[in-house]
């Protein structure tokens, strides 16, 4: 087998927060600038980076580096708070299974436009923090292809093989992780366990369109 890299998205492929991202969002916001009004737009797909940008822009306020880093901030702090009390908290369904298949056979990593610290936390709630040692994540870019690119010459790494002789396969529940794995030569593995829908999935051209990771076909197309 080739040397594989896998990178999973986060939120609706991982895990479901109930709501718990943008709550945490919408409380950074109304503490800086005492209005929560200004994220009338879909998350999914996107990145940390990205939505505090728009967030900002949609407040009037400025967005350089410095103001979407004092922003995700004190979204942070608001992020453990609200992960602990989400009631609608899951792991999704076949989370477990497909990573102890995986286990030993392929560099199990992130690729999420999650901050580290936002995306270690989502994934501390359910217990699985401790089965991805490496990732791409929104604090190294805010394109989600750029962090996907990280992930994968981090996973190369943790192989021990040069990125160009790696497979990669993005596994991730909207059209922009298939676009952003096709951006960067990957494969990609939609699975409709968050904000899209299947028939939705089902015209990006990812590899594997799966209901959830229990699928069969998902365990098989990575090993
Ligand atoms: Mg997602």
């Amino acid at each position: 087998m080739r040397a594989t890299v896998v990178l999973f998205d986060i939120d609706g492929t991982l895990v479901s927060c109930g709501g718990a991202g943008r709550r945490a969002m919408e409380l950074a916001f109304l503490e800086l600038f005492g209005r929560d009004d200004v994220f009338d737009f879909p998350f999914g797909g996107g990145t940390d980076r990205a939505i505090a940008r728009k967030a900002l822009e949609n407040g009037g306020r400025p967005t350089s580096d410095v103001d979407i880093d004092r922003f995700l901030d004190v979204y942070l702090r608001h992020l453990s708070p609200t992960l602990a009390t989400s009631e609608k908290y899951a792991v999704l369904p076949g989370v477990h299974e497909l990573l102890d298949a995986l286990e030993g056979h392929v560099a199990i990593g992130l690729g999420t436009g999650n901050v580290e610290r936002g995306a270690r936390a989502k994934l501390a709630r359910g217990g699985i923090d401790g089965r991805f040692s490496f990732g791409g994540f929104g604090c190294d870019h805010e394109e989600r292809a750029r962090l996907l690119e990280a992930g994968a010459v981090r996973g190369a790494k943790k192989l021990g093989v040069a990125r160009g002789e790696c497979r990669i396969v993005v596994v991730g529940d909207t059209p922009r992780d298939v676009q952003a794995a096709h951006a960067i030569d990957a494969e990609c593995i939609a699975v409709a366990t968050g904000a899209a829908p299947i028939e939705v999935l089902r015209d990006t051209g990812a590899s594997i369109v799966a209901g959830d990771l229990l699928a069969p076909a998902v365990l098989a197309a990575i090993v």
